[in-house]
This record gives structure tokens, C-alpha cells and sequence, in this order.
């Protein structure tokens, strides 16, 4: 394709803008601004799921996932149109492997198969890359890009071996979430309390994980666990889908005691959209229907022990007949206002959980919406250099740093970087 003609479709392509509808009783003029900063940001997002489909549906992101169901019965969040619309530059792909592995075996195979589908989705669609490093995500924003990275989420992934973790890092995976929901051999999860903490190994994972250049995610880990891998680290640590529990007290998000040693350690909260976790009074009504209709749903998947797809749309409409109150978009930003005042505006960012959560705080509908974002942090005053550290340059320098500690000889972003055909 000769010069102009690409020059020409990157133009059109950043024109193309986001599809986000205004939300009613907004500024006009201050969200045109949002619009232009937020298309001239580089924006990371720090979790989202949708690695799930794209191995079990074989869900190809070419596809319009509007409205689509996974078989979960969650809604999707992403696919290519979406993520363009987002204006993310580097989404972290997770490789997710669930703590029931830890009875049937298999962590570390789900983690090789959903780092295969990764790969193949960025060699399938150009307007995607699998990128490794900050200045891989930088040049990508340049060229008009998508960067998708790689985090494990349940360090059980590596089955213990240290020669595993360090093929994950070959493979490209740059940060891997200590725990999920329940504990393991070497660490405790939030609301799983095994050893008090990290154990010796998983004190030398963390090492292991400095001297290689993949971050600590300590999202999901026990309080302990937190500061245990913030006394061992000698690289920034990050939470890639936590609130603040000075928000929201829920033991998925963070401690002020742990944001307070932040600015002493470089690393960045990156806070989750899921309203569950963002508001007291969404978690307490969830949990409550929950339990208030679980012999209902438990009879549905009786009835449709044969057929999912039956089974997900009837659950769907009967959580559709008992609605709850679900915190809207600002509430994100009432966490990202805590950990700014606790922290410093230097350590806070953005973890979605796109596509691993049953709602997202309305009017957000997938990754297409995060503009929302941008435009309540303008609301209230924070400044286009603040904004631009929360969307990603917090992360980036982070990243940066880690890569740093890591000592390795980085391979340059333009060397590893396929061309735009
Ligand atoms: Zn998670």
C-alpha cells in the first residue's frame, strides 16, 4: 500500500471517534473535549476477560458482539469494532485459569491454550498486536493500533515451578495476579486465608517475577499477601481490577494501608468497573438476590440440564424481573478520587474487567463506553495531565520501571512490531 493511501485510512479510522451517546444532562462542550483527549491518550486497560469466549465460543473479534450472551450467561463486552471505539491502546488480554484446577489439574494447560487464542486473534486482524513492552505500546498508539498484552490471573497457573513462570515471560505474559478467589500452595487469597501471607516460596515467585520484568498483581490477594509482596518487590507493583475499600469496604479492593506505601514503591491501582465491588449497597442487593432466588435458578438448571443456552436466558430474565440498584459510571470515579487523595494521582489507572462481569455501571455497555470516564474526571476538575496518567501513562511508567529492574537488554518496539500491511 503506497504512503498516502495509509496516511488517508489512519485518518479516517481516528475520525471515526466513539459511538458513546452522550449521557443526559451532560455538558456538551465538555464532552467534545473528552472526546479529543481521550482519542489523543494512550489508555491501558488492566484486565479484561474476554480470552473466555475467544477459547470456549471460539469467539473471533472480527464479530459484532453486540448483545451477544457468553455461556456464562455474562454479557460481552468486546470485539474489534468496540475496542477501536474505546480508544484503549493496550488491553491486557487475561489469561484466566480458574482455583477449581487446583482439584482437576490442567491450570497451566488452560494458561498455554488462552495464550494461543491471544496470539492468533493479534496475527488474525491487523488493527491488533501482541505487544510486551511500554514502548511497544507507545509505537502501537502511533500506528494506529490495538496493543493486546498478557496477564495470568492465579499464580497456581505456573504449578509451581519457577521454570514455568519463566516460559510464561517468553511467551509474552507481563504480569500475573498472585491468586483468584481461593488460596494455594504459596499465597492467600482475599477471602481464602491459608498461610497469612506469602509463604517463602512465594516470596522467591515474587523475586523471580522482578528479575525477569513481570509485574506483582496483587488484585484478589489477602491484605497480608499485599504487603508481603510489597516488602519483597523491588519493582512497582499493580492491582489490575481493584477498587478502594475506603469506598467500598469488600476484600477485593485495597487498603488505604496499602496505597499509603504506593508513592514509596511506583505502583498503580487500576480500578475495576464491576459495581459490585465499586458500591456497598449493589453488593449487598446482588448478594441478597443471590440467595433470594437461588432454589429458583437451581430448579432452571434442573430443567435445562441439556441445553445452556435455555438455561442462560431464563436466568437472565428472572435476574431481569428482580432488578437491584446498580452504581452508575461516576461511582468509578468517587475510587480513582480516594486512591488519588490517599496515594497521589500518580498511582491510579484503569481494570475494567470487561467481559468478566455480569453488569457494568450504567449507561456503560462494553469497552465502547470508557469515555464515560474521561469526561466525569474533567467534571470534576481534574486536569488533561491528570486524566492522562489515570487512562495510562501511570501504568506505562510503571511498566517502564519494572523493565528496568528486570535489567534485560529490552528488545527495541520497532524490531518486534509487525508491519501495517
Ligand atoms: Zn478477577
Amino acid at each position: 500500500m503506497n504512503r498516502f493511501i495509509t496516511v488517508v485510512l489512519i485518518a479516517i479510522s481516528s475520525c471515526a471517534g466513539f459511538a458513546q451517546t452522550m449521557p443526559s444532562g451532560a455538558d456538551p462542550k465538555l464532552w467534545q473535549r473528552a472526546l479529543r483527549l481521550h482519542r489523543s491518550a494512550i489508555i491501558v486497560d488492566g484486565h479484561n476477560d474476554i480470552t473466555g469466549p475467544m477459547m470456549d465460543q471460539d469467539l473471533n473479534l472480527a464479530t459484532d458482539t453486540t448483545g451477544m450472551i457468553q455461556v456464562s450467561g455474562d454479557p460481552v463486552h468486546t470485539d474489534l469494532a468496540r475496542l477501536k471505539k474505546s480508544g484503549i491502546t493496550g488491553e491486557f488480554m487475561s489469561i484466566y485459569v480458574s482455583g477449581s484446577t487446583l482439584q482437576t489439574g490442567g491450570s497451566m494447560r488452560r494458561a498455554m491454550d488462552l495464550i494461543d487464542v491471544t496470539n492468533r486473534e493479534a496475527e488474525r486482524h491487523s488493527a491488533l498486536i501482541t505487544c510486551t513492552t511500554a514502548a511497544e505500546i507507545r509505537l502501537a498508539k502511533k500506528r494506529n493500533q490495538v496493543c493486546l498484552l498478557m496477564g495470568i490471573e492465579g499464580g497456581y497457573a505456573i504449578e509451581n515451578s519457577l521454570y514455568a513462570l519463566r516460559n510464561f515471560y517468553r511467551l509474552g505474559v507481563r504480569y500475573m495476579t498472585l491468586t483468584h478467589n481461593v488460596a494455594h500452595d504459596w499465597a492467600d487469597a482475599h477471602r481464602d486465608i491459608k498461610h497469612n501471607g506469602l509463604t517463602e516460596f512465594g516470596k522467591e515467585v515474587v523475586r523471580e517475577m522482578n528479575r525477569l520484568g513481570m509485574m506483582v498483581d496483587i488484585s484478589h490477594v489477602s491484605e497480608k499477601v499485599m504487603h508481603d509482596a510489597l516488602d519483597t518487590s523491588r519493582a512497582p507493583v499493580m492491582a489490575s481490577h481493584s477498587g478502594a475499600r475506603g469506598v467500598n469496604d469488600h476484600t477485593r479492593n485495597v487498603p488505604d494501608s496499602v496505597l499509603k506505601r504506593l508513592p514509596q514503591n511506583g505502583g498503580v491501582i487500576m480500578v475495576v468497573f464491576y459495581p459490585s465491588f465499586l458500591d456497598e449497597r449493589t453488593n449487598r442487593e446482588e448478594n441478597e438476590r443471590t440467595v433470594r432466588l437461588k432454589p429458583q435458578v437451581d430448579a432452571l438448571r434442573e430443567k435445562y440440564k441439556d441445553d445452556n443456552a435455555a438455561f442462560v436466558k431464563a436466568e437472565n430474565e428472572l435476574m431481569a424481573a428482580n432488578p437491584i440498584y446498580i452504581a452508575d459510571y461516576k461511582r468509578i470515579v468517587d475510587h480513582i478520587d480516594h486512591i488519588r487523595k490517599v496515594a497521589g494521582i500518580d498511582h491510579v489507572g484503569l481494570g475494567s474487567d470487561f467481559d468478566g462481569v455480569p453488569f457494568l455501571p450504567p449507561p456503560m455497555k462494553g469497552t465502547e463506553d470508557l469515555v464515560l470516564v474521561t469526561y466525569e474526571m474533567l467534571r470534576r476538575g481534574y486536569t488533561e495531565t491528570e486524566v492522562r496518567k489515570v487512562l495510562g501513562e501511570n501504568f506505562l511508567r510503571a511498566f517502564a520501571q519494572a523493565e528496568k529492574v528486570a535489567g534485560h537488554r529490552q528488545i527495541s518496539g520497532q524490531g518486534s512490531l509487525k508491519k501495517i500491511k
